[in-house]
């Protein structure tokens, strides 16, 4: 049996929730276009589309949010911020920003000319977004088991090391500007990386004189699996994890819209190097607003301030990450095609076993994840061929490696009893998965087509 691990904290405001009829979904999907984009939150239950933003603050940070201080330059959040990763991270210099990709925008173009190559685990996509606006090359070297999503590794999401090295010594170490290690590994389905795979990309970086940051969202998340299953961890804090992870960086951005629990934020952090962050805070200020308050009102670096170090919380960690993995433990009880193990923030469905008959030119994806609606006002999304798009070059539809439904949990929202309906719509959908049927596109923009293009199923 599944086991849940109870939450650490009680609900003092609630937020309802509206039930409709599967008559009434089947509209309004069919309204929708068959885009789980165009769907209004209003007629949506359970909503698994993001963790990104959809957390709930605590008391604390609702607080926190009321001592802001509004003012335009030397704000006193922005000086807790700036303390907070000081002591969490060990970096000596922070830069609040509005949320994750403008940390991206803001630092990159210090660290990335054109022509020159990015490496990653793997690049999360708005990450490859900027490192391609500056004309640059993004590469992904993630470790094989990452892409077997049947069998048990602890470090799913770690660098190909060996790999990684080949490929500078082929490419000339002077064309590779930058190691950007994800952690979690968002794209390969928020997979871990282990301390060990940081040190070890480190010591290739300083052999060939190549700058590494990380890109942080889940920074927590990844330090309590390293508590939880690398060797000589189990003892330490998770702030003690996370600066030594840190150490082998010279900067970090951060989309603080996951561990750090806002609903709005960013941050970008610089070791020790001061020139690189003077370039920082002249980009700031352009893009983001004043340095003391990048883009953000003083009320939410207070919640930032905050957030940072709950999502630090050990009790915190074993709540969530054992809420994901108590939703995997009873998709496996149903026979539910899922990669495993689940990572820190969601369950990824494989749709391509889910629905065998569906190809991918139909987005089996998408199809499971309008099925879960119709069949309980669940949202979820494709991790697929739908999300791919076309080649730009043919215009032909591309196959994803994988094809992925999404269902990633917010942080302290939903309750045993939502997963328990989601585990149990799953099992429905599944039992009539031969019914199911694939998908077209019936109107695409030119790029992230995701987002906006109108379907129809394919009677
Ligand atoms: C969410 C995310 C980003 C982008 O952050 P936003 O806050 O959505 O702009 C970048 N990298 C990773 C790994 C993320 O999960």
């Amino acid at each position: 049996m599944a086991k849940y691990i109870a939450e650490p904290f009680k609900i003092k405001m609630v937020e309802l929730i509206k039930m409709t009829t599967r008559e009434e979904r089947i509209e309004k999907l069919k309204a929708a276009n068959y885009n789980m984009f165009a769907l209004k939150s209003d007629d949506i239950y359970i909503d698994l589309m993001t963790d990104s933003g959809t957390g709930a603050m605590s008391d604390a940070q609702w607080a926190g949010m009321m001592m802001g201080d509004e003012s335009y330059a030397g704000a006193r959040g922005f000086s807790k911020v700036h303390n907070a990763v000081e002591d969490i991270f060990g970096y000596k210099f922070a830069q609040p920003v509005h949320q994750g990709r403008a940390a991206e925008k803001v630092l990159f173009p210090s660290l990335l000319k054109k022509g020159q190559i990015s490496i990653s685990n793997m690049h999360f996509d708005t990450t490859r977004g900027h490192v391609d606006l500056l004309g640059a090359i993004p590469v992904d070297i993630v470790v094989p088991e990452a892409r077997d999503t049947k069998s048990y590794a602890p470090f799913k999401g770690n660098m190909d090391t060996k790999r990684m090295e080949a490929y500078i010594k082929k490419v000339g170490a002077e064309n590779v500007a930058l190691i950007i290690m994800t952690i979690t590994n968002n794209t390969a389905g928020g997979q871990p990386v282990s301390i060990e795979n940081m040190r070890e990309t480190r010591k290739i970086a300083d052999k060939y004189g190549i700058k590494v940051i990380i890109d942080a969202a889940r920074y927590a998340e990844n330090a309590f699996f390293i508590k939880q299953r690398e060797k000589g961890y189990a003892n330490k804090s998770i702030i003690e994890i996370t600066r030594e992870m840190f150490g082998y960086a010279d900067a970090f951005t951060m989309s603080a819209k996951k561990d750090a629990i806002v609903n709005m934020g960013g941050l970008i952090g610089v070791k020790d190097d001061e020139e690189l962050f003077q370039q920082v805070q002249c980009l700031t200020i352009p893009y983001e607003g004043f340095i003391t308050y990048g883009g953000l009102a003083g009320r939410d670096l207070e919640a930032l301030a905050i957030g940072l170090y709950e999502g630090t919380s050990v009790d915190f960690l074993r709540y969530r990450i054992g809420q994901v993995e108590y939703l995997g433990g009873l998709l496996k009880e149903k026979e539910v095609s899922f990669q495993y193990p689940v990572g820190g923030h969601a369950v990824f469905l494989d749709a391509k076993v889910i629905l065998p008959h569906i190809p991918y030119h139909q987005f089996p994806g998408q199809a499971l994840a309008c099925e879960l609606y119709i069949e309980a006002g669940i949202r979820s999304c494709d991790i697929g061929s739908f999300m791919m798009g076309v080649d730009p070059k043919t215009g032909e539809q591309m196959e994803a490696e994988m094809e992925f439904t999404r269902l990633a949990i917010p942080r302290r929202v939903y309750t045993q009893a939502h997963l328990d309906i989601v585990a149990e719509a799953l099992e429905n959908v599944t039992c009539n998965a031969d019914k199911v049927k694939g998908y077209e596109i019936i109107w695409q923009p030119p790029v992230l087509r995701h987002f906006t293009s109108k379907l129809k199923p394919i009677e």
